[in-house]
């Protein structure tokens, strides 16, 4: 029986009243109920590790049919083609392609858009996506979230028509792979500074500059390259549709990353590449562009965390309860089930917040600092209990057969991507007192 492919049977014993089970952890996969005794019903439920989707206060309970039947396609494509390669994925550093059509199959491209292929499906629904996908690994969904949020959103809310036929359902289909270029080599958390400039020339633009730590930009057919308009008086911040087979554009891939290994990371440098003006997307001027998009990147991101903490939590659990020392499984221990006991808890509030984002989302209530708190918060608990479920592992926890410590190492990317910790800090501290302290 190899560690990687684990199909340890553990038993639960839960006494129940005569009423039906109400254990808020749901257990799938090969479940038997064994019944000992008739008066005291004492129930074992046999399972296949990893069996359990920590939903302690029963938030599913509440999930509509199509809600549910997203979570659960997310969930079987994550077991079936993200988790059985993931670990060599992450240590060679590469990402699946062959994957990306299937998710395109499978309507995992910003399905709450609506119209040109996307259904529209409720903000829970799209959150619950990214959970999903981030519990199998954080390089999944931040290809998922850049295709939907970052590249085919602003198409949405601010491209043309001409550019929401060509560009939406090829990129919804996964028929084409998009990027999204703000950060540059001297401007991370300030992006405003940017150099990459566009100029006009006749009915062209001509672009210049270079963008920088850019998922998926090796393997873009598109890249949304945000640029100062230096033909206009106040130079306003535009975004541009450049496909990534114009003369002048190079994508060279970022190669000694170590963390989000399984996410495909590059630069995209513009020499001289002209795009005809058809190709800015009229829609939107200033950095609202590029920042309104993040929000809807962000927003998934609150989630994603939070299904990256759970599957720590689902691993060192079993591990706990598998793995013995001193005479008896390290689960019976009080340390570790305290650390058990902080972790659930964490993950909880995690899930109680972007489940109410969602509500905000869906009643066109949710403000961009709402989404700064869960951002931050959900990256930086994944991101803890990230630490402690490895500590649960012991040594075994330090290889790519356990998931916590990819997840840990992931986690410091997306702590740091999409605004770093420290920049939603001063967001909500602006937001809290009306004071801006970034400079
Ligand atoms: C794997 C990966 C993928 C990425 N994908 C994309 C992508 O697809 N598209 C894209 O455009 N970008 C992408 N990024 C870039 C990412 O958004 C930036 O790394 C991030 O915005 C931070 O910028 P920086 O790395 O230049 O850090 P800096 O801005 O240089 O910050 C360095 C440190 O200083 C702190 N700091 C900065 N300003 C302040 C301040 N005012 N007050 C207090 N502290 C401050 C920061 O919090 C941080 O700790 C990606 C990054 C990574 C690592």
């Amino acid at each position: 029986m190899s560690r990687r492919h684990s199909r340890v049977l553990a038993a639960v014993l839960a006494i129940v009243d005569d009423a039906a089970i109400t254990t808020s952890i749901a257990f799938r996969r090969r479940r038997k109920q064994h019944w000992i005794g008739p008066t005291k019903k004492i129930i074992a439920l046999v399972f296949e590790s990893p069996p359990v989707m920590l939903d302690y206060v029963s938030l599913e309970a509440d999930l509509d049919q199509e809600e549910r039947m997203i979570r659960d396609t997310a969930r079987e494509f994550v077991d079936e083609h993200v988790k059985p390669d993931i670990g060599d994925n992450f240590e060679e550093g590469t990402f699946p392609t062959e994957l990306i059509p299937k998710m395109g199959e499978l309507g995992f491209y910003a399905p709450n858009l609506e119209g040109y292929g996307s259904p529209n499906v409720s903000e829970t629904a799209y959150g619950l996506l990214m959970q999903e996908l981030e519990a199998g690994d954080s390089g999944f969904r931040s290809m998922v979230s850049v295709q939907g949020a970052l590249v085919m959103y602003p198409i949405h809310a601010y491209g043309s028509e001409e550019q929401k036929t060509e560009w939406l359902p090829k990129l919804g289909q996964g028929e084409a792979v998009g990027c999204f270029g703000l950060t540059e080599p001297e401007h991370g958390s300030n992006p405003s500074a940017m150099n990459t400039s566009a100029e006009r020339d006749g009915n062209d633009y001509v672009l210049n500059g270079s963008k920088t730590w850019i998922t998926n930009s090796p393997i873009s057919d598109v890249a949304i390259v945000w640029a100062r308009d230096r033909s206009v008086d106040d130079q306003p911040v535009r975004g541009f549709l450049v496909e990534t087979d114009r003369d002048g554009v190079t994508t060279n891939k970022i190669t000694d990353k170590i963390s989000l290994r399984a996410s495909i990371t590059g630069e995209i440098g513009l020499n001289d590449v002209i795009v005809p003006e058809e190709n800015v997307l009229p829609g939107v001027t200033g950095m609202k562009g590029p920042l309104s998009c993040l929000t809807q990147a962000r927003y998934g991101i609150a989630w994603g965390a939070v299904g990256a903490a759970r599957d720590c939590f689902e691993q060192a659990r079993q591990y706990a309860l598998d793995r013995d020392q001193f005479g008896g499984p390290i689960a019976r221990f009080q340390l570790q089930q305290e650390k058990l006991a902080e972790m659930a808890t964490q993950i909880t509030l995690g899930q109680l917040l972007v489940y109410r984002l969602a509500d905000l989302k869906e009643r066109g209530d949710l403000r961009p600092q709402h989404v700064s708190m869960a951002k931050r918060n959900n990256v930086r608990m994944a991101r803890d209990q990230a630490r402690v479920a490895r500590e649960i592992i012991g040594g075994n926890g330090i290889t790519t057969d356990y998931s916590p410590m990819r997840h840990m190492a992931n986690m410091e990317t997306v702590y740091t991507y999409e605004g770093t910790h420290d920049i939603h800090t001063l967001i909500l501290g602006e937001d809290l007192t009306g004071i801006p302290a970034y400079q």
